[in-house]
């Protein structure tokens, strides 16, 4: 009888659906179709996606070329979202190096509220982020400028592109941003991300569609994140969202993903102040001398309130 040569090596999850993934191996050899052994991965928690776009894995091959997904490596950060319908975490992407929230001027209009809301979960996840203000060829709002101008002023970077194939603009700068290593995309449908990557990236992305619609004839392309490697970088194109709750957090947790209410957030007297009407909320006095932007507060007080509307 002759035994079964199986092999091991590690691959990165470019894309998956239906616990079916795609993964490139660190000698640039893709596997496709590839499946968890047994079903389950060990110590996978109880999220409701165990593999995500950037997951490093060990996968085994028999001598047929058959790979099986074995464990999934510790991950160094992910970007995650709350599916309400589900009550759980979904893992967008894992091992990120750079998260870009993507808003528009218009179509969609830059909604202040949503982009604070991914900036928070970057901070508590402990990802770099910054943002890129696209659409720059169209009219922006007055109260969409005045956030911007906040992100700035509290040491975020906000990259201004236009990701017309027409008359592209920002795309070197965006390039220079990010040198290397996995870059992360994140806003509402529409705003322009997959726009921006194939100007980043160019044909890349029609080679990531065309392997999805091998997997399911396309059905998950917008529900899934995608993996675009290009020149040493990564972009990860995720599904567009339009509401994006922070329930995985509690109240406290979320004030202090507004990096600029950590300092102010010590010398509140109640221990533990929601910072939304406690008496000397240090939150609230910075808030009051100009100190925290009032527009910043109020993303915060409205993540809140909607907390406890939800709980
Ligand atoms: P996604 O859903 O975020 O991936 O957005 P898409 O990349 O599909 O872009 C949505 C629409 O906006 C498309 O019709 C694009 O041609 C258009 N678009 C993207 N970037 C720009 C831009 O900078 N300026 C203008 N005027 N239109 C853009
Ligand atoms: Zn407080």
């Amino acid at each position: 009888m002759t035994q079964r040569e199986t092999t091991q090596r590690e691959a990165t999850v470019l894309w998956g659906a239906n616990n079916i993934f795609s993964l490139r191996c660190d000698d640039g050899t893709n596997l496709d179709h590839v499946r968890i052994k047994g079903k389950v991965l060990p110590d996978s928690d109880d999220s409701y996606n165990v593999l995500a776009p950037g997951d490093r894995v060990l996968v085994s091959g028999d001598d047929t070329g058959k790979y099986t997904i074995l464990e999934r490596q510790p991950r160094r950060n992910a970007v995650t979202r709350w599916n309400r319908k589900r009550q759980a975490l979904q893992t967008v992407a894992a091992n990120v190096d750079h998260l870009y929230v993507v808003g528009s001027a218009e179509y969609p209009a830059y909604h202040p509220g949503f982009v604070d809301r991914i900036l928070v979960m970057a901070e508590l996840e402990e990802v770099n982020a910054s943002v890129i203000l696209n659409k720059t060829d169209l009219t922006l709002s007055e109260e969409a400028a005045a956030h911007i101008t906040v992100l700035e002023e509290i040491g975020y970077t906000v990259l201004r592109a236009v990701a017309h194939p027409d008359h592209p603009q920002g795309i070197e700068d965006l390039l220079k941003h990010h040198p290397a290593g996995t870059a992360v995309f994140f806003g509402e449908s529409g705003v322009g991300k997959s726009s921006l990557i194939n100007l980043l990236a160019p044909g890349a992305m029609q080679e990531t569609g065309e392997v999805s619609i091998r997997y399911d004839r396309g059905r998950h392309t917008t529900t899934l994140a995608r993996h675009i490697s290009a020149g040493g970088r990564v972009f990860v194109d995720t599904p567009g969202v339009r509401h994006y709750p922070l329930d995985q957090y509690e109240a406290t947790e979320i004030a202090a993903g507004f990096r600029e209410f950590r300092s102010a957030i010590v010398d509140c007297r109640m221990p533990s102040c929601t910072h939304l009407h406690e008496p000397d909320c240090a939150v609230l006095n910075a808030v009051e001398r100009g100190e925290i932007s009032p527009i910043r507060y109020e993303s915060y007080v409205k993540i809140i309130r909607e907390k406890q509307d939800h709980s």
